[in-house]
């Protein structure tokens, strides 16, 4: 489709655009480049006055920001506002912490006088994804910002507005001309970009394809990169767990954002003595929830964000099913137009089929019934991936056998896997790797620099 607003709602194509040619990409990195030199010289105070307002902008206009992105990429607009206003929170956490975060640190040493002093390293490129367009962007660019850097985002093709926009809010807010630049470019495109010397470093949310694609190509030219990639994310219930909770938490776990969150829980792995009651509970409380249009604020499932995510959870529940899984609820899309696909269990999942190895980017749940809490770890434990794990049980030794023993970059104890500006945020294994957020996310992108001094 190339790059396009098309609406998910209705399939209907409603704006395209045409990528930058090789010259108005070049046009891009000079300015950023040259702006760089003299943003690195403003102070802390500065950037973040430019930072505070853009929160207040983000507030102002939760609404507009969030039909936008309701409009591109189907999310429930209740939301999408909310993720404007989490924009605005990450904005003002950075804008009061950056300074103290990067100060200057003794180390003692043989010198009269050592330590770090951080700096900021350049232009940074940012491939993020259609699945929280302002999110993934703003918890990129405000830490960015703070340590003196500038961005260049290449976002998702289905969401050009939207990636248009957020480079607008920045230059309102009074960051300088080029200090974040939305680059309107295509996949392929990536590569050389990555690649010019102009680019200090790189950060992509994504799947695991357009992670390893990326790494490699920075890799080739020894650029850092951050990548935040897909998780298969477990949700364990253990007999002591409150089951009320539980399942209402799975609820909202399994399908906020239509079900495509690299957070999202999407393998329930339930204790035997629990698990016919959770799943009757879970399967009733998915057959209340309202699936329609997106922009109605009492719609809680809109559609999918494009045709192909659609075709491909499609493929995944029927193959697991043809493999021996049964169907709780759902199980297919909706006979109506647009990407709609029904909040949906399977059970009896076997061992080989796609429910037990893939990444399911939609509202399914893939429920698993083990004896004990080993076996939970060890199926938990049993995927590629290792991003985020939420962990249901009243018994302290039980909470800390998780917390030590499930891999992943985060375990949240009888609570939703969530991201918070003030924690670090990332993942292991084939979930990528370094952090977002927190102290540790403003210094992935900055030179930690040793000083000796005698
Ligand atoms: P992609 O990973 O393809 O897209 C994410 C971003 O990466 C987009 O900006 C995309 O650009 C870009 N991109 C894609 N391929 C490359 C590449 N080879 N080099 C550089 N950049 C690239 O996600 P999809 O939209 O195709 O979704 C597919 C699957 O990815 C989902 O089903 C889900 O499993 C996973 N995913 C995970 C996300 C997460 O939050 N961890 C977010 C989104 C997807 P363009 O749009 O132009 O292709």
């Amino acid at each position: 489709m190339g790059i396009a607003t098309v609406n998910p709602t209705t399939g209907e194509v409603c704006q395209t655009f045409t990528r930058l040619s090789a010259t108005e990409i070049e046009a891009k990195l000079a300015l950023a480049d040259t702006t760089f030199q003299a943003y690195r010289q403003t102070t802390f105070a500065q950037r973040s006055q430019w930072l505070y307002r853009t929160a207040e902008l983000l507030e102002l206009r939760r609404e507009e920001y969030g039909k936008l992105m309701t409009f591109e990429m189907g999310k429930p607009l209740q939301a999408a506002i909310a993720e404007v206003e989490k924009c605005a929170w990450v904005c003002r956490f950075y804008a009061e912490a950056a300074e103290g975060f990067l100060a200057d640190h003794e180390i003692r040493s043989d010198a009269a006088q050592s330590g770090i002093t951080y700096q900021p390293i350049g232009v940074v490129l940012a491939v993020m994804p259609w699945n929280f367009p302002f999110w993934q962007v703003f918890r990129f660019a405000a830490p960015a910002l703070m340590a003196g850097n500038v961005g260049l985002l290449k976002h998702a093709s289905n969401v050009p507005q939207t990636a248009l926009k957020i480079a607008e809010i920045f230059q309102e807010a009074g960051f300088p001309e080029g200090a974040f630049q939305t680059l309107l470019i295509e996949a392929s495109q990536v590569a050389t970009v990555v690649a010019d010397r102009r680019i200090a470093a790189a950060t992509l949310t994504g799947s695991e394809a357009a992670g390893s694609s990326l790494a490699m190509h920075a890799g080739k030219a020894l650029k850092k990169v951050v990548l935040e990639l897909g998780g298969s994310d477990p949700f364990i219930v253990m007999a002591s767990a409150d089951l009320e909770a539980a399942v209402q938490t799975a609820v909202t776990a399994r399908t906020m954002n239509n079900g495509q969150s690299c957070i999202a829980a999407k393998r329930f792995i339930l204790a035997e003595p629990i698990a016919d009651e959770f799943i009757q509970r879970l399967t009733e409380k998915f057959a209340l929830l309202t699936v329609g249009d997106p922009m109605q604020l009492e719609t809680q499932i809109g559609p999918l964000a494009t045709p192909s995510i659609l075709a491909d959870i499609h493929r995944q529940v029927q193959a697991t099913i043809a493999a021996g899984a049964k169907v709780h609820i759902g199980g297919k899309p909706l006979d109506r137009p647009g990407n709609f696909y029904p909040p949906t269990i399977l059970s009896a999942i076997p061992i080989n089929s796609p429910g037990a190895r893939e990444e399911f980017f939609g509202p399914v749940a893939l429920v698993f019934r083990v004896p004990d809490l080993a076996s939970a770890i060890k199926l938990a434990n049993q995927t590629e991936f290792g991003l985020g794990a939420s962990a249901w049980t009243n018994n302290p030794e039980e909470q800390q056998r998780c917390i030590r023993e499930i891999e992943a970059g985060a375990v949240f104890i009888n609570g939703m896997v969530k991201s918070d500006p003030r924690l670090p945020f990332g993942g292991i294994k084939k979930s990528g790797f370094g952090r977002e957020l927190g102290r540790l996310g403003i210094h992935e992108f900055v030179n930690i620099k040793t000083v000796w001094v005698k």
